[in-house]
């Protein structure tokens, strides 16, 4: 019996990868954590929303909020 020159189906098909999701959950609630920080910082760290007092955490982020499309001034 002639052997075919390109391989089939189930000799190249690799074994699919599993995901742990027990154990990617907490690293995803801490990236959305870290995340919707990053977004309050950029975005509503002014005025009355302001957890910081002076404008350094505005002028740091300044370039960001213009960037996102955040209202400034
Ligand atoms: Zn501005």
């Amino acid at each position: 019996m002639a052997q075919s020159a390109v391989p089939s189906a189930q000799q190249s098909r690799p074994a699919p990868v599993r995901v742990p999701v027990r154990e990617v959950v907490p690293w995803a609630v801490l990236a959305a954590v870290l995340g919707l920080v990053l977004i309050y910082f950029v975005g509503a760290e002014q005025g009355a929303t302001s957890l910081f007092g002076g404008d350094w955490v505005h002028e740091f982020t300044h370039d960001g909020r213009h960037l996102l499309g955040f209202p400034c001034h």
